[in-house]
């Protein structure tokens, strides 16, 4: 089996390894150097100084409703910018939780521009909430245009990480990130089940402390208290807790550089290969993590059903009205130039 896909991704050998170990328990102090130690790791990958991680078992929708749930109530407003299925995610918790919000909407293909943003009076909103990378399209948004804005207004800056962190530069302190949101399964290339949410401590100690909680597992206050001691409210999924330890103590040796680089060569290979073929990539900016390739003839489900039955060789679908006309190749995890040479040979065969 081989994953093109953007999580799970194809895992390492290193964490294939480690996940078949016999789980320890976890009210330990061993286990509370663990937590600690992903957190100053996660912190130094994300570039935060002055912050904490909190770690939530869930997958990366579990980080998203707790930072909403948790942060904003009926009086704040909220701006999303809303470019496809994750961006309407935020949308939906914003309105299950009661909290007015409005939406930058981009219609498919269409790039975020400063003149989105120059059009909009920052000044009436709390937050701003975006997905750096729309996962659904491949779109990463600029972040500069979008760190100018917050900067301008004044607003809190939330921002979705999830299948960017790794596959694209990023740094909370020089963007003036108030808040990430990063999952287990994307370039981490852990098991999914773990979202980590990382938190400026102006934007914890404003937005989320003085509030009662309206709900308990998902309770950042509740996961603060606990990390002080390196530990969590309730049993964590241990086993991905140790995935990560295992993966970060990797990242520092390669540093963060290099794993966004070699995610980018794989994106840069594959685009090439398949612009050779007459494929048709979007023209938007693109994050590394994964390449959209547009079927005109509305054949994308055949491409992957072949790939999938005759080669056990995944690559990522689309839903809803891009399902017939989209699928993705993700650029995460352990996958070689040479697998990318074998798949552009398999969808060569197919067209
Ligand atoms: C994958 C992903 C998520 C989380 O989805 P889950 O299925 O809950 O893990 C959230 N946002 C983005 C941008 C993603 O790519």
């Amino acid at each position: 089996m081989k994953l093109f896909t953007v999580g799970p991704v194809q895992m390492y050998a290193r964490t294939l390894q480690e996940a078949s170990k016999q789980l320890p328990y976890f009210r330990t102090n061993e286990f509370s150097q663990i937590m600690k130690d992903n957190e100053r790791s996660l912190k130094q990958c994300l570039n935060l100084h002055d912050g904490s991680i909190v770690t939530l078992t869930g997958s990366g929708s579990a980080g998203m409703e707790a930072v909403v749930a948790c942060s904003f109530r009926k009086s704040d407003r909220v701006l999303i910018i809303n470019g496809g299925s994750f961006g309407a995610r935020f949308v939906s918790l914003c309105k299950v939780y009661g909290i007015p919000y409005d939406t930058v909407s981009l219609a498919y293909g269409e790039a975020l521009t400063n003149e989105h943003l120059s059009a909009i009076d920052g000044s009436v909103y709390t937050a701003l909430l975006v997905n750096i990378h729309e996962t659904s399209t491949g779109q990463l948004y600029d972040i500069s245009i979008l760190s100018r804005f917050v900067k301008q207004y004044h607003l809190y800056f939330i921002v979705d990480a999830i299948s960017s962190f790794l596959a694209d530069a990023y740094d909370m302190d020089a963007y003036g990130i108030d808040c990430t949101i990063l999952s287990s399964q994307k370039a981490l290339s852990l098991a999914p089940g773990i979202s980590m949410v990382a938190l400026r401590n102006r934007f914890y100690e404003e937005m989320i402390a003085p509030k009662d909680d309206i709900c308990l597992y998902l309770s950042i206050k509740e996961h603060m208290k606990n990390m002080q001691r390196g530990q969590t409210p309730n049993t964590p999924a241990v086993g991905i807790i140790l995935e990560l330890h295992d993966m970060l103590s990797y990242i520092e040796e390669q540093s963060v550089a290099h794993m966004v680089a070699q995610t980018r060569k794989k994106a840069v290979y594959f685009r090439q290969k398949a612009q050779q073929l007459g494929l048709i990539i979007p023209d938007y900016p693109l994050s590394n993590a994964l390449t959209p390739i547009y079927f005109p003839k509305g054949n994308a489900e055949e491409v992957y059903q072949y790939l999938k039955e005759h080669y056990d060789i995944y690559v990522t679908p689309s839903g809803g009205d891009l399902k017939t006309k989209v699928l993705r190749v993700g650029h995460l995890g352990d996958v070689t130039l040479s697998d990318y040479d074998a798949l552009c040979e398999k969808i060569k065969e197919i067209l």
